[in-house]
């Protein structure tokens, strides 16, 4: 684990969660869609990790659930790692539970993959490679 790479945070209205990111001090880096996960994502940079504000866009979308069951907030946290399919399979050694066994595509050309919060004290964690290898 290397350092955060970002923190999901689930909003029903991606616009008013941007304005209030705004307000709060933080510049827009971009917007972009990722049909897989059925979202939308708002970058914002801080330091060497991003806020990513992810807003659903169909009623079936994680997010979405995630807003019915728990409300707006932090969804995620996603590490930085160097090599994804080599951490996913020292983390099944230990015993921790895998969403996704393979990496998968996800915003900013990164691959990623979620451990399961039933074997991480509740916390959603991401491992996350870069496309840019990391800053
Ligand atoms: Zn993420």
């Amino acid at each position: 684990m290397k350092h955060i790479s970002h923190i999901g945070i689930a909003v029903s209205d991606l616009d008013a969660g941007i304005a209030l990111y705004q307000k709060l001090g933080f510049t827009l880096e971009a917007i972009e869609e990722v049909p897989s996960q059925k979202v939308k994502v708002a970058f914002f940079p801080c330091g060497n990790t991003r806020l990513e504000l992810l807003a659903p866009t169909s009623e079936d979308s994680p997010i979405a659930k995630f807003i019915e069951k728990r409300g707006e907030g932090i969804q995620h946290l996603a590490f930085a790692v160097d090599d994804l399919p080599a951490s996913l399979t020292e983390m099944e050694e230990q015993g921790v539970q895998l969403i996704d066994k393979e990496p998968r595509p996800g915003a900013h050309g990164a691959q990623i993959a979620f451990l399961h919060p039933r074997s991480t004290g509740g916390v959603l964690i991401e491992l996350c490679r870069e496309k840019d290898g990391g800053h």
